[in-house]
């Protein structure tokens, strides 16, 4: 028996006789399978290789980042964000080591684990039974959770409240369940909103852009646009961390609104003639 990780995607299955027949994560459209074919691992296999660490960096009073070296899977970053109440995780990596236990428990552990869509679905079991967490996800994307565990809680609606100060809201697009985590009190208190892919920061980082699939390159219609930059008109903050460790330091919500102003007049053919 064992745990298999989808080398591609990073994301971690239930416990099972031989390998799973197929990563329905990168088989979807939003994802893809390697052009050498499926390929699978484990969290011992990826231990034992002695190849992996995880650089786990503050980022400002109260942030930590947590990224794998020198990267697997899909090469994300999660962050650990301190509050009065307790500590959240947003997203996950698939690779936990002892090391990184111990360097996640010195800053006080995790109290909940909370995730944007199921590309860093990762292994959230793993790191929940390290700390004896629950881990948050929307109801919506239960379809895509790959290894069930009573750890796991589903919320539903547009928003849930956390702790310290921490709300997840529902924005939808690249997943129906797509949400970001806003801390009210990150940045002295002008708010600070972690995306994931949910809202990506491009190169130019004044812009940020919400795509379907990001690795196929397939856009959202500008109607879903529309109706993120609704939501994200009722939520508070000033900084936004994207999950590329890409950050927007200063009037992120005006760029956010914008971006989708500009990605709907990109759509709908007004932005540019070429
Ligand atoms: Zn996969
Ligand atoms: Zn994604």
């Amino acid at each position: 028996m064992e745990k298999w990780i989808c080398c591609t995607c990073g994301t971690q299955f239930g416990e099972m006789d031989g390998q799973p027949e197929a990563c329905p994560i990168c088989e979807d459209e939003r994802q893809y399978v390697k052009e050498a074919g499926q390929a699978w691992t484990s969290l011992n296999t990826l231990i034992r290789s002695g190849q992996l660490k995880n650089d786990i960096l503050q980022e400002e009073r109260g942030i930590y980042s947590i990224t794998t070296k020198p990267g697997f899977a899909i090469g994300q970053t999660a962050y650990l964000i301190q509050t009065e109440a307790g500590n959240v995780l947003w997203d996950c990596i698939t690779y936990l080591d002892e090391e990184t236990i111990a360097k996640v428990q010195e800053l006080g552990g995790i109290n909940a684990i909370a995730l944007s869509h199921p590309h860093y679905y990762s292994s959230q079991v793993e790191w929940a039974e390290a700390f004896g967490c629950p881990v948050y996800i929307h109801e919506d994307d239960s379809q895509w959770v790959m290894r069930n565990s009573e750890n796991i809680r589903f919320w539903s609606g547009e928003h849930h409240e956390l702790f310290g100060g921490i709300t997840l809201s529902r924005l939808g697009g690249h997943f129906k369940g797509g949400a970001v985590l806003n801390w009210e009190a990150g940045k002295n208190g002008k708010g600070i909103l972690f995306s994931g892919d949910i809202i990506q920061v491009v190169a130019d980082r004044n812009w940020v852009s919400f795509m379907y699939s990001y690795p196929n390159s397939i856009p959202l219609p500008s109607k879903k646009v529309r109706e993120i930059q609704q939501k994200i008109s009722s939520i508070d903050f000033d900084r936004l961390y994207g999950a590329f460790h890409r950050i927007i330091r200063d009037d992120a919500k005006i760029s956010v609104i914008n971006s989708a102003q500009r990605y709907i007049s990109a759509l709908e053919g007004t932005l540019f003639e070429t």
